[in-house]
Protein backbone atom coordinates (compact mmCIF):
# COMPACT_ATOMS: atom_id res chain seq x y z
CA UNK A 1 0.00 0.00 0.00
CA UNK A 2 1.37 3.76 -0.93
CA UNK A 3 1.49 6.10 1.75
CA UNK A 4 -1.92 7.28 2.90
CA UNK A 5 -1.33 10.64 3.73
CA UNK A 6 -0.75 11.83 -0.42
CA UNK A 7 -4.20 10.45 -1.28
CA UNK A 8 -5.57 13.84 -1.52
CA UNK A 9 -2.98 15.37 -3.80
CA UNK A 10 -2.99 11.77 -5.74
CA UNK A 11 -6.79 12.31 -6.00
CA UNK A 12 -6.02 16.25 -7.93
CA UNK A 13 -3.46 14.79 -9.86
CA UNK A 14 -4.82 11.73 -11.25
CA UNK A 15 -8.28 11.38 -10.76
CA UNK A 16 -10.63 12.49 -14.11
CA UNK A 17 -13.64 13.04 -11.62
CA UNK A 18 -17.65 12.97 -13.27
CA UNK A 19 -19.93 16.20 -12.84
CA UNK A 20 -17.08 18.07 -11.53
CA UNK A 21 -15.69 21.43 -12.44
CA UNK A 22 -12.53 19.90 -13.46
CA UNK A 23 -9.76 23.31 -13.54
CA UNK A 24 -11.37 23.91 -9.84
CA UNK A 25 -10.88 20.94 -8.64
CA UNK A 26 -7.22 20.43 -9.78
CA UNK A 27 -6.41 23.67 -8.38
CA UNK A 28 -7.89 22.53 -5.32
CA UNK A 29 -10.86 25.19 -5.11
CA UNK A 30 -13.67 22.48 -5.52
CA UNK A 31 -14.93 20.44 -2.46
CA UNK A 32 -13.14 17.37 -2.27
CA UNK A 33 -14.19 14.60 -0.18
CA UNK A 34 -12.66 11.04 0.23
CA UNK A 35 -15.00 8.45 1.02
CA UNK A 36 -14.27 5.74 3.56
CA UNK A 37 -16.93 3.49 5.09
CA UNK A 38 -20.87 3.46 4.94
CA UNK A 39 -23.41 2.04 7.17
CA UNK A 40 -27.00 2.18 7.38
CA UNK A 41 -27.93 5.96 6.26
CA UNK A 42 -24.46 7.34 6.91
CA UNK A 43 -20.86 7.49 5.68
CA UNK A 44 -17.56 8.76 6.98
CA UNK A 45 -14.57 9.99 5.58
CA UNK A 46 -11.22 10.29 5.83
CA UNK A 47 -11.41 13.37 8.33
CA UNK A 48 -13.31 11.61 10.49
CA UNK A 49 -16.34 13.02 9.82
CA UNK A 50 -19.94 11.16 9.78
CA UNK A 51 -22.40 12.21 7.46
CA UNK A 52 -26.25 11.40 7.38
CA UNK A 53 -26.69 10.44 3.80
CA UNK A 54 -29.79 11.96 2.54
CA UNK A 55 -28.86 11.85 -1.37
CA UNK A 56 -28.19 7.88 -0.74
CA UNK A 57 -25.20 8.27 -2.85
CA UNK A 58 -26.72 9.72 -6.09
CA UNK A 59 -30.29 8.11 -4.92
CA UNK A 60 -29.17 4.72 -5.61
CA UNK A 61 -27.89 3.03 -2.35
CA UNK A 62 -31.81 2.05 -1.33
CA UNK A 63 -30.90 -0.63 1.29
CA UNK A 64 -28.59 1.97 3.10
CA UNK A 65 -24.74 1.06 3.15
CA UNK A 66 -22.58 -1.78 4.73
CA UNK A 67 -25.94 -4.30 4.38
CA UNK A 68 -24.16 -7.88 5.36
CA UNK A 69 -26.46 -10.03 3.55
CA UNK A 70 -25.50 -7.82 -0.17
CA UNK A 71 -21.94 -8.01 0.80
CA UNK A 72 -21.97 -11.98 1.35
CA UNK A 73 -23.86 -12.35 -1.41
CA UNK A 74 -21.03 -10.90 -3.57
CA UNK A 75 -18.44 -12.20 -1.77
CA UNK A 76 -19.61 -15.78 -2.45
CA UNK A 77 -20.48 -15.19 -5.88
CA UNK A 78 -16.87 -14.16 -6.77
CA UNK A 79 -15.35 -16.81 -4.92
CA UNK A 80 -17.61 -19.62 -7.17
CA UNK A 81 -18.09 -18.04 -10.50
CA UNK A 82 -16.30 -14.43 -10.62
CA UNK A 83 -17.33 -13.84 -14.51
CA UNK A 84 -19.46 -15.58 -17.07
CA UNK A 85 -20.73 -13.99 -20.49
CA UNK A 86 -24.64 -13.90 -21.10
CA UNK A 87 -24.47 -14.24 -24.79
CA UNK A 88 -25.20 -17.10 -27.21
CA UNK A 89 -28.17 -18.57 -24.47
CA UNK A 90 -25.15 -18.69 -21.57
CA UNK A 91 -26.40 -17.32 -18.16
CA UNK A 92 -25.82 -18.40 -14.33
CA UNK A 93 -27.30 -18.58 -11.26
CA UNK A 94 -27.63 -15.20 -10.03
CA UNK A 95 -28.86 -13.60 -13.51
CA UNK A 96 -31.36 -15.93 -14.71
CA UNK A 97 -33.09 -15.61 -10.86
CA UNK A 98 -32.74 -12.05 -11.05
CA UNK A 99 -34.54 -11.93 -14.23
CA UNK A 100 -37.33 -13.84 -12.60
CA UNK A 101 -37.14 -11.69 -9.92
CA UNK A 102 -37.75 -8.67 -11.77
CA UNK A 103 -40.27 -9.63 -13.98
CA UNK A 104 -41.91 -11.14 -11.28
CA UNK A 105 -42.21 -7.45 -9.88
CA UNK A 106 -43.22 -5.67 -12.91
CA UNK A 107 -46.16 -4.78 -14.50
CA UNK A 108 -48.09 -8.02 -16.32
CA UNK A 109 -47.44 -6.91 -20.10
CA UNK A 110 -43.79 -6.95 -19.55
CA UNK A 111 -42.07 -9.79 -20.98
CA UNK A 112 -38.05 -9.73 -20.87
CA UNK A 113 -35.27 -8.13 -19.40
CA UNK A 114 -32.18 -7.12 -20.98
CA UNK A 115 -29.16 -6.51 -18.10
CA UNK A 116 -26.54 -3.91 -19.02
CA UNK A 117 -24.86 -1.69 -16.24
CA UNK A 118 -25.80 1.82 -15.72
CA UNK A 119 -28.71 3.36 -16.19
CA UNK A 120 -26.91 5.81 -19.25
CA UNK A 121 -26.41 2.47 -21.39
CA UNK A 122 -29.98 0.58 -20.86
CA UNK A 123 -31.29 3.60 -22.14
CA UNK A 124 -28.87 3.57 -25.40
CA UNK A 125 -30.11 -0.48 -25.81
CA UNK A 126 -33.63 1.32 -25.23
CA UNK A 127 -33.64 2.94 -28.24
CA UNK A 128 -31.70 0.56 -30.44
CA UNK A 129 -34.31 -1.97 -29.79
CA UNK A 130 -37.09 0.71 -30.90
CA UNK A 131 -34.83 1.54 -33.85
CA UNK A 132 -34.92 -2.25 -34.28
CA UNK A 133 -38.58 -3.19 -33.73
CA UNK A 134 -39.49 -0.17 -35.88
CA UNK A 135 -37.44 -1.77 -38.90
CA UNK A 136 -38.49 -4.78 -38.80
CA UNK A 137 -42.42 -3.65 -39.12
CA UNK A 138 -40.93 -1.89 -41.90
CA UNK A 139 -41.20 1.62 -40.71
CA UNK A 140 -37.86 2.93 -41.53
CA UNK A 141 -38.60 6.44 -41.10
CA UNK A 142 -40.20 5.98 -37.48
CA UNK A 143 -37.02 6.84 -35.21
CA UNK A 144 -37.03 10.09 -33.74
CA UNK A 145 -37.56 10.27 -29.77
CA UNK A 146 -39.37 12.69 -27.52
CA UNK A 147 -38.40 13.67 -24.20
CA UNK A 148 -39.03 16.55 -21.91
CA UNK A 149 -36.88 19.30 -20.98
CA UNK A 150 -35.64 18.48 -17.36
CA UNK A 151 -35.78 14.70 -17.95
CA UNK A 152 -32.56 13.14 -16.89
CA UNK A 153 -31.79 9.88 -18.75
CA UNK A 154 -27.84 9.53 -18.52
CA UNK A 155 -24.77 11.29 -20.11
CA UNK A 156 -23.81 8.97 -22.96
CA UNK A 157 -24.42 10.04 -27.16
CA UNK A 158 -27.84 8.83 -26.87
CA UNK A 159 -28.48 9.19 -23.40
CA UNK A 160 -27.33 12.72 -23.02
CA UNK A 161 -29.42 13.57 -26.24
CA UNK A 162 -32.94 12.60 -24.34
CA UNK A 163 -31.14 14.02 -21.27
CA UNK A 164 -32.85 17.75 -21.26
CA UNK A 165 -31.09 19.82 -19.13
CA UNK A 166 -29.02 22.56 -20.97
CA UNK A 167 -25.51 21.22 -18.73
CA UNK A 168 -25.29 17.70 -20.04
CA UNK A 169 -25.35 19.13 -24.21
CA UNK A 170 -23.15 22.05 -23.72
CA UNK A 171 -20.34 22.05 -25.46
CA UNK A 172 -20.72 17.99 -26.71
CA UNK A 173 -22.48 18.82 -29.94
CA UNK A 174 -25.69 17.30 -28.37
CA UNK A 175 -28.80 16.52 -28.42
CA UNK A 176 -28.23 14.60 -31.36
CA UNK A 177 -30.73 15.51 -34.21
CA UNK A 178 -32.92 12.27 -33.49
CA UNK A 179 -34.24 13.55 -30.13
CA UNK A 180 -36.71 15.86 -29.53
CA UNK A 181 -37.71 17.52 -26.42
CA UNK A 182 -41.11 18.98 -25.09
CA UNK A 183 -42.42 20.64 -21.90
CA UNK A 184 -41.71 19.70 -18.57
CA UNK A 185 -44.55 18.94 -16.50
CA UNK A 186 -43.45 21.38 -13.77
CA UNK A 187 -46.59 23.38 -12.59
CA UNK A 188 -44.89 25.15 -10.28
CA UNK A 189 -42.42 27.02 -12.42
CA UNK A 190 -45.18 27.09 -15.39
CA UNK A 191 -44.98 30.61 -17.80
CA UNK A 192 -48.53 31.58 -16.78
CA UNK A 193 -49.05 31.87 -13.39
CA UNK A 194 -53.02 32.11 -13.90
CA UNK A 195 -53.02 28.48 -15.26
CA UNK A 196 -55.17 25.58 -13.03
CA UNK A 197 -53.04 22.39 -12.99
CA UNK A 198 -55.70 20.93 -14.64
CA UNK A 199 -55.00 24.21 -17.63
CA UNK A 200 -51.03 23.01 -17.18
CA UNK A 201 -51.71 19.46 -17.80
CA UNK A 202 -53.74 20.58 -20.92
CA UNK A 203 -50.92 22.60 -22.11
CA UNK A 204 -48.26 19.73 -22.23
CA UNK A 205 -50.61 17.39 -23.90
CA UNK A 206 -51.41 20.60 -26.59
CA UNK A 207 -47.47 21.14 -26.83
CA UNK A 208 -46.70 17.36 -27.21
CA UNK A 209 -49.58 17.02 -30.14
CA UNK A 210 -48.24 20.13 -32.00
CA UNK A 211 -44.77 18.70 -31.92
CA UNK A 212 -45.99 15.84 -33.08
CA UNK A 213 -48.17 17.31 -35.81
CA UNK A 214 -45.10 19.54 -36.73
CA UNK A 215 -42.64 16.06 -37.27
CA UNK A 216 -45.02 13.76 -38.40
CA UNK A 217 -46.61 10.94 -36.06
CA UNK A 218 -44.89 8.23 -38.60
CA UNK A 219 -41.29 9.95 -37.89
CA UNK A 220 -41.49 9.66 -33.81
CA UNK A 221 -40.74 6.27 -32.41
CA UNK A 222 -41.08 6.93 -28.58
CA UNK A 223 -41.45 9.15 -25.93
CA UNK A 224 -38.79 8.49 -22.48
CA UNK A 225 -40.07 10.15 -19.08
CA UNK A 226 -39.26 9.48 -15.55
CA UNK A 227 -42.14 9.04 -13.44
CA UNK A 228 -41.07 12.26 -11.36
CA UNK A 229 -38.63 14.18 -13.11
CA UNK A 230 -35.50 13.59 -10.90
CA UNK A 231 -32.38 15.38 -11.78
CA UNK A 232 -34.61 18.22 -13.20
CA UNK A 233 -35.39 19.28 -9.71
CA UNK A 234 -37.28 16.11 -8.07
CA UNK A 235 -41.15 17.62 -9.42
CA UNK A 236 -43.72 15.11 -9.58
CA UNK A 237 -46.56 14.82 -11.98
CA UNK A 238 -49.34 17.40 -11.94
CA UNK A 239 -52.56 15.46 -11.23
CA UNK A 240 -53.67 13.50 -14.33
CA UNK A 241 -50.36 14.13 -16.41
CA UNK A 242 -49.36 10.31 -17.27
CA UNK A 243 -53.34 9.40 -18.48
CA UNK A 244 -53.63 11.71 -20.51
CA UNK A 245 -49.99 11.63 -22.69
CA UNK A 246 -50.40 8.27 -22.36
CA UNK A 247 -53.58 8.59 -24.45
CA UNK A 248 -51.26 10.89 -27.09
CA UNK A 249 -49.18 8.46 -27.25
CA UNK A 250 -51.51 5.42 -27.88
CA UNK A 251 -53.43 7.35 -30.63
CA UNK A 252 -50.18 7.86 -32.67
CA UNK A 253 -48.39 4.35 -32.05
CA UNK A 254 -45.79 6.25 -30.09
CA UNK A 255 -43.92 3.88 -27.73
CA UNK A 256 -43.47 5.06 -24.24
CA UNK A 257 -40.01 4.41 -22.24
CA UNK A 258 -40.80 4.84 -18.07
CA UNK A 259 -37.24 5.47 -17.26
CA UNK A 260 -37.36 4.22 -13.57
CA UNK A 261 -33.93 4.40 -12.85
CA UNK A 262 -34.56 6.83 -9.32
CA UNK A 263 -38.24 5.17 -8.92
CA UNK A 264 -37.80 1.71 -9.62
CA UNK A 265 -37.73 -0.54 -6.50
CA UNK A 266 -39.67 0.99 -4.27
CA UNK A 267 -39.04 4.80 -3.82
CA UNK A 268 -42.34 6.13 -4.40
CA UNK A 269 -43.57 3.83 -1.64
CA UNK A 270 -45.08 1.61 -4.63
CA UNK A 271 -42.87 -1.22 -6.62
CA UNK A 272 -42.16 1.17 -9.67
CA UNK A 273 -43.48 4.30 -11.01
CA UNK A 274 -45.50 2.98 -13.48
CA UNK A 275 -47.48 1.09 -11.11
CA UNK A 276 -48.13 4.26 -8.73
CA UNK A 277 -48.94 6.48 -11.52
CA UNK A 278 -51.32 3.81 -13.70
CA UNK A 279 -48.24 3.87 -16.99
CA UNK A 280 -48.61 1.16 -19.03
CA UNK A 281 -44.93 1.50 -20.41
CA UNK A 282 -43.42 -0.57 -23.63
CA UNK A 283 -39.88 -0.29 -22.36
CA UNK A 284 -39.12 0.41 -18.42
CA UNK A 285 -35.28 1.57 -17.65
CA UNK A 286 -34.45 0.00 -14.60
CA UNK A 287 -30.27 0.29 -12.12
CA UNK A 288 -29.68 1.80 -9.29
CA UNK A 289 -32.21 0.39 -6.87
CA UNK A 290 -31.84 -2.99 -8.86
CA UNK A 291 -28.61 -3.62 -6.86
CA UNK A 292 -28.60 -0.50 -4.38
CA UNK A 293 -25.13 0.13 -6.07
CA UNK A 294 -23.55 -2.68 -4.34
CA UNK A 295 -22.28 -3.38 -7.83
CA UNK A 296 -23.20 -1.93 -11.24
CA UNK A 297 -25.99 -3.38 -12.93
CA UNK A 298 -29.14 -1.83 -15.15
CA UNK A 299 -31.80 -3.33 -17.22
CA UNK A 300 -34.37 -2.76 -20.19
CA UNK A 301 -37.14 -4.40 -19.34
CA UNK A 302 -39.45 -4.66 -22.55
CA UNK A 303 -43.29 -5.62 -23.24
CA UNK A 304 -44.90 -8.45 -24.88
CA UNK A 305 -45.34 -6.35 -27.68
CA UNK A 306 -42.02 -5.37 -28.53
CA UNK A 307 -40.93 -8.86 -27.42
CA UNK A 308 -42.79 -11.02 -30.18
CA UNK A 309 -41.29 -8.37 -32.45
CA UNK A 310 -37.76 -8.86 -31.55
CA UNK A 311 -38.15 -12.39 -31.81
CA UNK A 312 -40.03 -12.36 -35.28
CA UNK A 313 -36.80 -9.96 -36.33
CA UNK A 314 -34.11 -12.44 -35.25
CA UNK A 315 -36.15 -15.30 -37.18
CA UNK A 316 -35.80 -13.02 -40.41
CA UNK A 317 -32.18 -11.74 -39.55
CA UNK A 318 -30.03 -13.75 -37.12
CA UNK A 319 -29.11 -13.25 -34.04
CA UNK A 320 -29.30 -9.59 -32.62
CA UNK A 321 -26.31 -7.75 -33.26
CA UNK A 322 -26.45 -6.08 -29.51
CA UNK A 323 -24.99 -7.06 -26.39
CA UNK A 324 -21.31 -5.95 -23.67
CA UNK A 325 -19.03 -7.98 -22.21
CA UNK A 326 -20.41 -7.35 -18.74
CA UNK A 327 -24.12 -7.45 -19.25
CA UNK A 328 -25.72 -9.39 -16.93
CA UNK A 329 -22.46 -9.58 -15.35
CA UNK A 330 -22.60 -12.35 -11.89
CA UNK A 331 -21.52 -10.07 -9.45
CA UNK A 332 -23.85 -7.02 -10.07
CA UNK A 333 -26.62 -10.08 -10.40
CA UNK A 334 -25.78 -11.74 -7.03
CA UNK A 335 -25.94 -8.42 -5.44
CA UNK A 336 -29.53 -7.79 -7.26
CA UNK A 337 -30.77 -11.17 -5.61
CA UNK A 338 -29.59 -10.05 -2.29
CA UNK A 339 -30.72 -6.76 -2.42
CA UNK A 340 -34.58 -7.31 -3.90
CA UNK A 341 -34.90 -10.15 -1.23
CA UNK A 342 -33.51 -7.33 1.31
CA UNK A 343 -36.09 -4.76 0.28
CA UNK A 344 -39.04 -7.37 0.69
CA UNK A 345 -37.94 -8.43 4.22
CA UNK A 346 -37.54 -5.18 5.60
CA UNK A 347 -40.37 -4.16 4.23
CA UNK A 348 -38.54 -1.24 2.46
CA UNK A 349 -41.41 -0.47 -0.11
CA UNK A 350 -44.18 0.65 2.64
CA UNK A 351 -40.76 2.30 4.88
CA UNK A 352 -40.16 4.88 1.51
CA UNK A 353 -44.08 5.75 1.87
CA UNK A 354 -44.26 6.41 5.30
CA UNK A 355 -40.56 7.94 6.00
CA UNK A 356 -41.08 10.32 2.49
CA UNK A 357 -44.19 11.76 3.91
CA UNK A 358 -42.98 12.40 7.15
CA UNK A 359 -39.73 14.03 5.82
CA UNK A 360 -41.98 16.30 3.69
CA UNK A 361 -44.32 16.98 6.09
CA UNK A 362 -41.28 17.80 8.49
CA UNK A 363 -39.89 20.09 6.15
CA UNK A 364 -43.15 21.73 5.90
CA UNK A 365 -43.68 22.17 9.58
CA UNK A 366 -39.88 23.74 9.48
CA UNK A 367 -39.43 26.02 6.96
CA UNK A 368 -43.28 26.55 5.22
CA UNK A 369 -43.81 30.31 4.85
CA UNK A 370 -40.35 31.19 4.97
CA UNK A 371 -39.99 34.14 2.57
CA UNK A 372 -37.22 32.27 0.25
CA UNK A 373 -39.15 28.89 0.27
CA UNK A 374 -41.05 28.70 -2.57
CA UNK A 375 -42.32 25.01 -3.11
CA UNK A 376 -42.13 21.98 -0.86
CA UNK A 377 -42.75 18.62 -2.94
CA UNK A 378 -42.34 15.43 -3.58
CA UNK A 379 -43.60 11.78 -3.75
CA UNK A 380 -42.04 8.48 -1.80
CA UNK A 381 -38.35 8.88 -0.16
CA UNK A 382 -38.04 11.92 -3.00
CA UNK A 383 -38.18 15.69 -1.35
CA UNK A 384 -37.08 19.02 -2.68
CA UNK A 385 -37.43 22.44 -1.34
CA UNK A 386 -36.99 25.24 -3.55
CA UNK A 387 -35.76 28.41 -2.67
CA UNK A 388 -36.91 31.91 -4.07
CA UNK A 389 -35.46 35.26 -3.93
CA UNK A 390 -38.74 36.22 -2.69
CA UNK A 391 -41.88 34.40 -2.70
CA UNK A 392 -44.42 36.80 -3.22
CA UNK A 393 -42.65 38.80 -6.35
CA UNK A 394 -42.30 35.16 -7.87
CA UNK A 395 -38.78 36.16 -8.07
CA UNK A 396 -36.12 33.62 -8.47
CA UNK A 397 -32.12 33.97 -7.38
CA UNK A 398 -29.53 34.51 -10.28
CA UNK A 399 -27.62 31.24 -11.18
CA UNK A 400 -25.00 33.09 -10.05
CA UNK A 401 -25.91 33.27 -6.14
CA UNK A 402 -25.42 29.62 -5.98
CA UNK A 403 -27.75 29.73 -2.56
CA UNK A 404 -28.06 25.95 -2.85
CA UNK A 405 -24.57 25.30 -3.08
CA UNK A 406 -23.98 27.60 -0.35
CA UNK A 407 -26.88 25.99 2.29
CA UNK A 408 -25.11 22.11 1.20
CA UNK A 409 -21.96 23.00 2.10
CA UNK A 410 -23.25 24.42 5.42
CA UNK A 411 -25.29 21.33 5.74
CA UNK A 412 -22.30 18.77 5.14
CA UNK A 413 -20.52 20.82 8.04
CA UNK A 414 -23.24 19.67 10.10
CA UNK A 415 -23.23 16.38 9.04
CA UNK A 416 -26.24 15.79 6.51
CA UNK A 417 -25.74 15.32 2.93
CA UNK A 418 -28.52 17.17 0.65
CA UNK A 419 -28.07 17.73 -3.20
CA UNK A 420 -27.84 21.27 -4.75
CA UNK A 421 -29.93 20.37 -7.92
CA UNK A 422 -28.01 21.20 -11.26
CA UNK A 423 -30.61 23.64 -12.62
CA UNK A 424 -32.50 25.50 -10.07
CA UNK A 425 -32.25 26.69 -6.91
CA UNK A 426 -33.78 23.29 -5.24
CA UNK A 427 -32.28 21.34 -2.87
CA UNK A 428 -33.10 17.58 -2.99
CA UNK A 429 -33.34 15.12 -0.85
CA UNK A 430 -33.44 11.14 -1.81
CA UNK A 431 -32.54 9.24 1.51
CA UNK A 432 -32.38 5.38 2.33
CA UNK A 433 -34.99 3.72 2.02
CA UNK A 434 -34.60 2.00 5.19
CA UNK A 435 -34.14 6.11 6.80
CA UNK A 436 -35.65 5.78 10.76
CA UNK A 437 -37.60 8.52 11.64
CA UNK A 438 -34.62 9.82 14.14
CA UNK A 439 -32.71 10.19 10.82
CA UNK A 440 -35.64 12.20 9.19
CA UNK A 441 -35.30 14.49 12.44
CA UNK A 442 -31.86 14.94 11.90
CA UNK A 443 -32.22 15.46 8.24
CA UNK A 444 -35.32 18.55 8.73
CA UNK A 445 -33.50 20.16 11.70
CA UNK A 446 -29.92 20.73 9.99
CA UNK A 447 -31.71 21.75 6.93
CA UNK A 448 -33.48 24.45 8.90
CA UNK A 449 -30.67 25.32 10.56
CA UNK A 450 -28.67 25.79 7.64
CA UNK A 451 -31.59 27.31 5.30
CA UNK A 452 -32.07 30.27 7.81
CA UNK A 453 -28.14 30.79 8.24
CA UNK A 454 -27.68 31.22 4.79
CA UNK A 455 -30.47 33.47 3.88
N1 LIG B 1 -32.08 7.74 -15.88
C1 LIG B 1 -32.36 8.39 -14.75
C2 LIG B 1 -33.78 8.71 -14.43
C3 LIG B 1 -31.33 8.76 -13.87
O1 LIG B 1 -31.62 9.46 -12.76
C4 LIG B 1 -30.03 8.42 -14.20
C5 LIG B 1 -28.91 8.79 -13.28
O2 LIG B 1 -29.08 9.50 -12.33
C6 LIG B 1 -29.77 7.76 -15.40
C7 LIG B 1 -30.83 7.41 -16.21
C8 LIG B 1 -28.38 7.42 -15.80
O3 LIG B 1 -27.90 6.39 -15.04
P1 LIG B 1 -26.32 6.15 -14.88
O4 LIG B 1 -25.77 7.33 -14.19
O5 LIG B 1 -26.27 4.86 -14.10
O6 LIG B 1 -25.79 5.97 -16.24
Amino acid sequence: MLQNDMLESWDRENFFHPSTHLAAFARGDAPQRVVTGGSGSYIEDREGNRLLDAFAGLYCVNVGYGRTEIAEAISAQAHELSYYHAYMGHGTEASITLAKMVLDRAPDHMSKVYFGLGGSDANETNVKMIWYYNNILGRAEKKKIISRWRGYHGSGLVSGSLTGLELFHRKFDLPLTQVLHTTAPYYFRREDRNQSEAQFVQQCVDDLEALIEREGADTIAAMIGEPVLGTGGIVPPPAGYWAAIQAVLDKHDILLIADEVVTGFGRLGSMFGSDHYGIKPDIMTIAKGLTSAYAPLSGSIFSDKMWKVLEQGTDEFGPIGHGWTYSAHPIGAAAGVANLNLVDSMGLVENAGNMGQYLRDGLTDALGGHINVGDIRGDGMLAAVELMADVDAHRFFDADDKITYQIVAAMAEDGVIARAMPQGDILGFAPPLSLSREEVDEIVSKTAKAVTEVL
